[in-house]
C-alpha cells in the first residue's frame, strides 16, 4: 500500500524541523512530495501539477511557514482544496419534471447497466418514484437480458424491443410507454463500445437530441485512473453531461480519478458505486473522497 500523504507530509516537516527553520525552499519541496502523493492516487501529472500550485499560494498565505505543526495545516489546507474542487456544485437529481428522462452513457464494462438498476433501486426506494428502464443497446442482446435481470430484482419494469436497431426510435417508444403507464422517471441505459468512436458518439446525441433528457449521467470505472480523462473530455463535448457516476470504488484505488474528472469538465460527481450488489449505491460526499484521495 502507499505511504499516505498526511504521513508523508508529517514525515517531511519533521525533517525539515530538525534542520532548525521552514523556509520557502521548504514548502516547494513538500508541495512536490504531495505532487508524487496524488499522481500516485490516479490523479493526472498536470492536473495535480495546478492543484499543487495553488496549495502553495495557499500555504504560503495561510503562514505555515511559522505554523506550529505545518504537516497538519499543510494536510489541511490540502483536504479542503480539494473539497472545494469536486463539491462546490449542487449535486442533487433533476427529477421534478414528469416524466423525467435520464440518459446514461459510458465505455463499455464501465458499470452502466449496473448503475441503471442501482438508479431505478434507489430512486423507487428512497424518492418513491415509479421508473421505467430502457434497453437501448442495439448492438449486444445479452445487455437487453442484464437490463431484465437487474429490473426483475429490483422490481421496475424494463422497456425493450429486441428487433429494433434504431436507437433513437426505442428511446421515443419507451417515453411514449412510459407516459400511458404512468412511469415518471424514464432510465435509458445506451450502448457502449470499448474505446470512444465516432458511431456510438453520434448515436448517443442523437437519442440525446430526440428525447431532451433532463439528467444526462457520464458514468465512468475509477480504476481507470489516467485515461479517464480523455474519455470524459469526448464525452463532455458531444453530450454536455449533467454528472458523473464513478463506479467499482470498492476496488483499491485511492479515488484520483474523482478529482481529474471532475477538474477536467468542471461537472459534479453525482454518484458513487461500490459493488455488484444493487443496494450499494452512495451519493457522492467530497469530504470523504478527499480523504480517500489523501490516504
Ligand atoms: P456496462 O457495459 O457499462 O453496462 O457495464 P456493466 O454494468 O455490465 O458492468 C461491467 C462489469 O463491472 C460487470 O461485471 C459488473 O458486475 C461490474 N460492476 C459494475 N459496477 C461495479 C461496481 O461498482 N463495483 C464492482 N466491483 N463491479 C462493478
Amino acid at each position: 500500500m502507499f505511504e499516505s500523504l498526511s504521513e508523508r507530509l508529517e514525515g517531511a516537516f519533521k525533517q525539515l524541523k530538525g534542520e532548525g527553520r521552514i523556509s520557502e525552499i521548504n514548502i516547494a519541496t513538500t508541495v512536490k512530495e504531495i505532487r508524487r502523493a496524488l499522481v500516485d492516487a490516479d490523479v493526472n501529472y498536470k492536473i495535480a501539477k495546478d492543484f499543487t500550485d495553488r496549495v502553495k499560494d495557499k500555504a504560503l498565505g495561510e503562514k505555515v511557514l511559522t505554523a506550529i505543526s505545518p504537516g497538519q495545516l499543510m494536510v489541511k489546507i490540502v483536504k479542503d482544496e480539494l473539497v472545494e474542487l469536486m463539491g462546490s456544485t449542487e449535486s442533487e437529481l433533476d427529477i421534478k419534471t414528469n416524466p423525467t428522462v435520464i440518459l446514461i452513457a459510458g465505455l463499455q464494462g464501465s458499470g452502466k447497466t449496473t448503475f441503471s438498476g442501482k438508479l431505478a433501486n434507489f430512486l423507487k426506494s428512497k424518492k418513491n418514484k415509479k421508473p421505467l428502464l430502457v434497453a437501448a443497446d442495439i448492438y449486444r442482446p445479452a445487455a437487453i437480458d442484464q437490463l431484465k435481470v437487474l429490473g426483475g430484482q429490483v422490481g421496475v419494469e424494463v422497456y425493450s424491443e429486441p428487433e429494433n436497431k434504431n436507437a433513437v426510435e426505442i428511446a421515443e417508444n419507451a417515453i411514449k410507454h412510459a407516459k400511458a403507464q404512468g412511469n415518471n422517471i424514464v432510465i435509458i441505459d445506451t450502448a457502449g463500445r470499448l474505446a470512444v468512436d465516432e458511431v456510438m458518439m453520434t448515436e448517443v446525441s442523437n437519442v440525446k437530441k430526440a428525447v431532451n433528457p433532463q439528467e444526462i449521467l457520464f458514468v465512468v470505472d475509477s480504476m481507470t485512473g489516467q485515461d479517464a480523462v480523455n474519455t470524459a473530455k469526448a464525452f463532455n463535448e458531444r453530450l454536455n453531461f449533467s454528472g458523473i457516476v464513478l463506479t467499482k470504488l470498492d476496488g483499491d484505488t485511492r479515488g484520483g480519478a474523482a478529482l481529474t474528472i471532475t477538474y477536467t469538465v468542471q461537472k459534479p460527481i453525482k454518484f458513487v458505486s461500490m459493488g455488484e450488489k444493487l443496494d450499494t449505491l452512495d451519493v457522492f460526499y467530497p469530504e470523504r473522497m478527499a480523504q480517500r484521495i489523501l490516504g
